[in-house]
């Protein structure tokens, strides 16, 4: 029974805590049902602190003993910790405790998955370990000491003293408890080297379970790319002499970034051909090293509270694109973010979860972990770098590591450094950290003698809890062409800072035109009449390949939602102009494949909704079904060789250029399939030697509902691979007729592999579902209950899962009177459950209010 409604927590009310930790030493006696946790952790009053009340979290913990300066004492059991009367100076606080790492299902604190033991403590789950401080203010340096008969006992650092039955580590980088970790099993490791560029030799990592020891490799340079990376863009070195991965089945999220001990979700490590599609490399590529880029920014410089998350999130996450971005194909990755951000940071902006990058007030950190502190927040950061310029920015910085190291810093604290290196006041910037809502921004346009002036327009809808909303500086970089296609100005950046604000260019022989928000310089929405023609233009000339996808983009939805609204046939405009693009050898295969793409049933519903319609979930999955037909049947000519021409006939790699000729090869059999009814995609499925040939062709042949054989094939070749099962369950989802998908994913959870302790596998039979409009807004409501009666399952076992998922109810109000009303059931029901996780309440309530 939950005695206290959840309380909520405000920025506003941050004080220091009272006191400051010199060391922590911690004893762990390992064991499955009762861990004993010893720690010694030496305090004294905080002179910064205006009250000295000592409160230490603690969840789920039984507290054997404790003692202030070596003598017993009773503290006074609270919720969510204890407190203690201590001495007036330094005192030295012990305790003992016990936890039951098998029993965490929760996946938070320390827990076990296959027999290994493993931490997550970020954002607070160190209080699940012992009492403590749980606040990333309060910095130490850890020793730790691990007792047990593990082969393999990891913690942050470097390593101590090892014997039969234990091992130690000295951590001497102080650093908040969220960012505490051990790791202790049966595992193997992939090792490697790497020399710093001031010549420090750094012992490099991968460890996994047994068996998993031949996907390491790709990881592994990732790695190294990263250091390297970080030390030639950013000038930051590493700082440990060891530095430890780990791979773990049973985790939340993608990847943690752990001090010197980073542990993994091994979906996101782990790596083979046969076993791997391009995208998943990608992916893995990035996360190591967003994971190892916090060691500068997270780790050095943390958070003051979980409020700045996005101080360490937006950053990382900017940094890690722009390492995608060098080792790959810029303009890729810039598309491939934008649709991921529209996508969910959008939606997330313009529904009832809607929240400013920086927060001001939360019920569970955890549910804060979102594409707007992260996705947004990145894309802050970089809209600060095109405002100031690279120059500026470098410097900025520079500032920022040499003034903050080893500070617990603040959104504050980060502008002041590019005020004080530029001279900029930031505060009108500082909207975009405290502003919730994606700005619509509308321009409208004239020509007189020779003067092109564009009129722009800005506003923010509200969102919950902020009616109005004040303008915020937007660049906007334009560039304009002449109506032959040549570029007349290069691109410009505009800074607007007006609600209304206009911008000339003057001196042109006839009316320009203009390509506005080139590399999608805002996060904005962008309304502008345009026409078919105009858009098929800069699909051919745009000079900019972010706003030449982005025309092909437009040109592909206008059509849809005239196909979706008005029951248009395809627009023969779009039909011609991708055509044309997608033979253009002049392009990068990539980059076809990527303009191939339509957008999904997400976008499509959110245009509906933001021009005032109710979006028809099965409507608009029509729409697509049927402009794929038409593609198809129109480019019928070109297909083939496409297919033929972009076939890898070297051995793999999964290397930007192999990967975006297999993603243009397999654009091309998605066409095919629609013709051939899967013959191309069985010859391909049965040759494939590596898992994206064998993926898309497995995809294909669900599409054209051919695909029962490969089905059963696939899953007795894979059987024995976790990751690759994974797939197995959620092509199935994915590829179901929409009204059959919940009915599919009913099925899959009797499925003997189906197991709801296991994230992943939770995610690829639900998430997948629930990633698929059409299936989960499926008019019976079907998609619903089926999600909701697992989440209420889930719950009781992992609310950190449980709150993230119910995020898929959050477009709910789009849609008609009938859907509503079954959503409302579903989420009132979860609701009304027994003991629901303050998570999942949380949640639960921000999308019903
Ligand atoms: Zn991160």
């Amino acid at each position: 029974m939950k005695d206290t409604a959840p309380e909520t927590i405000y920025l506003a009310d941050y004080t220091a805590f009272g006191f400051v930790i010199d060391r922590v030493q911690l004893t762990f006696r390992l064991d499955p049902k009762a861990t004993r946790v010893l720690s010694r952790i030496a305090f004294r009053p905080n002179p910064d602190a205006a009250e000295h009340d000592f409160f230490l979290h603690g969840e789920e913990l039984k507290l054997i003993r404790a003692r202030i300066n070596g003598a017993e004492v009773t503290p006074q059991m609270v919720p969510g910790g204890l407190r203690c009367d201590v001495p007036e100076g330094p005192f030295l606080w012990e305790a003992e405790v016990e936890i039951a790492p098998e029993d965490n299902t929760a996946l938070e604190g320390l827990y076990m998955s296959n027999g290994m033991y493993c931490t997550q403590c970020e954002a607070e789950g160190f209080r699940k370990i012992t009492y403590y401080p749980d606040r990333p203010d309060v910095m130490a340096v850890f020793d730790v000491r691990i007792e047990g008969e593990m082969p393999v006992m990891l913690s942050n650092g470097n390593p101590g003293d090892t014997g039969n039955g234990f091992a130690e580590w000295h951590d001497p980088w102080p650093k908040p408890a969220y960012l505490f970790a051990l790791v202790a099993g049966d595992l193997v490791n992939h090792p490697d080297r790497f020399t710093t560029a001031s010549g420090s030799d750094v012992e490099l990592n991968i460890w996994v379970r047994p068996g998993d020891e031949g996907k390491c490799a790709f990881g592994m340079q990732a790695l190294k790319d990263s250091m390297r990376w970080d030390e030639e863009v950013y000038g930051r070195e590493y700082d440990l002499d060891i530095f430890n991965i780990v791979a773990v089945d049973d985790f939340n999220m993608g990847a943690m970034e752990n001090k010197g001990l980073n542990i993994f979700n091994s979906s996101c490590v782990l790596a083979s051909p046969e076993t791997s599609t391009d995208g998943n490399y990608e992916r893995i590529e990035a996360i190591i090293a967003h994971e190892y880029f916090h060691n500068w920014t997270g780790n050095r410089i943390t958070c003051r509270d979980w409020f700045q998350l996005c101080l360490k999130e937006g950053l990382t996450v900017y940094r890690d694109s722009q390492f995608t971005s060098d080792m790959r194909s810029a303009p890729v990755k810039r598309i491939s973010d934008v649709i991921m951000l529209r996508a969910r940071q959008f939606r997330e902006d313009n529904g009832p979860l809607a929240h400013p990058v920086r927060p001001e007030s939360f019920v569970e950190i955890n549910n804060f972990y979102t594409a707007t502190v992260y996705e947004k927040g990145a894309e802050l950061i970089g809209m600060l770098k095109t405002l100031v310029g690279d120059e500026a920015y470098d410097k900025a910085l520079e500032l920022y590591f040499e003034r903050h190291d080893g500070d617990a810093a603040t959104i504050e604290d980060w502008l002041k450094v590019f005020e004080d290196t530029t001279g900029r006041d930031l505060s009108q910037f500082k909207r975009w950290y405290s502003q919730a809502g994606t700005p619509r921004l509308s321009v409208t346009e004239e020509f007189a003698d020779g003067t092109y002036t564009l009129h722009f327009e800005q506003k923010t809808p509200p969102t919950p809890g902020q009616e109005a909303k004040d303008p915020r500086v937007i660049p906007i970089a334009v560039g304009l062409l002449n109506p032959n296609g040549d570029e007349v100005m290069p691109t410009t950046v505009l800074e607007m800072t007006e609600a209304r604000q206009s911008f000339s260019f003057d001196g042109l022989s006839a009316r320009p035109v203009p390509s506005i928000l080139r590399g999608f310089s805002a996060p904005v929405i962008l309304e502008r009449e345009s026409d078919n023609a105009e858009r098929a233009f800069l699909l051919a000339h745009d000079t900019d390949p972010f706003n030449k996808w982005e025309a092909g983009r437009a040109l592909a939805r206008d059509g849809l939602l005239a196909m979706i609204r008005e029951g248009a046939a395809p627009d023969q405009g779009y039909l011609d102009a991708v055509a044309t693009m997608a033979r253009d050898s002049a392009l990068d295969p990539a980059f076809r494949a990527l303009a191939l793409g339509l957008p999904g049933q997400e976008e499509l519903a959110q245009s509906l909704h933001d021009a005032g319609d109710t979006p028809d979930p099965q409507a608009i999955w029509e729409a697509l079904e049927t402009l794929r037909q038409t593609r198809a049947e129109h480019m019928q000519d070109i297909t083939a060789k496409l297919y033929a021409e972009f076939q890898v006939t070297e051995p793999f790699e999964p290397s930007a250029a192999q990967a975006g000729a297999r993603a243009l090869a397999n654009a091309a059999l998605g066409m095919i399939t629609r013709l051939d009814g899967g013959a191309q995609a069985q010859r391909q499925y049965d040759s494939a030697d590596n898992m994206t040939q064998q993926l898309a062709a497995f995809s294909c042949l669900l599409e054209a509902g051919k695909g029962e054989e490969a089905v059963r094939a696939f899953y007795e070749q894979w059987q024995n691979d976790r990751l690759v099962i994974d797939k197995w369950f959620s092509m199935q989802v994915i590829h179901a007729d929409p009204a059959e998908a919940a009915d599919v994913a009913a099925s899959l959870t009797q499925h003997q592999d189906f197991s709801m302790k296991n994230p992943n596998r939770f995610r690829a039979t639900l998430g997948a579902l629930a990633m698929s409009p059409a299936a989960f807004h499926h008019a019976s409501g079907k998609g619903y209950a089926l999600l909701a009666d697992w989440l209420i399952r889930l719950d009781a076992l992992n609310p950190q899962t449980t709150a993230r998922m119910c995020s898929q109810f959050e477009t709910w109000r789009r849609y008609d009177e009938g859907r509503q009303a079954k959503v409302k059931a579903a989420l009132e029901r979860i609701l009304a459950t027994p003991d629901l996780s303050r998570d999942t309440t949380e949640m639960v309530t921000r999308i019903l209010e």
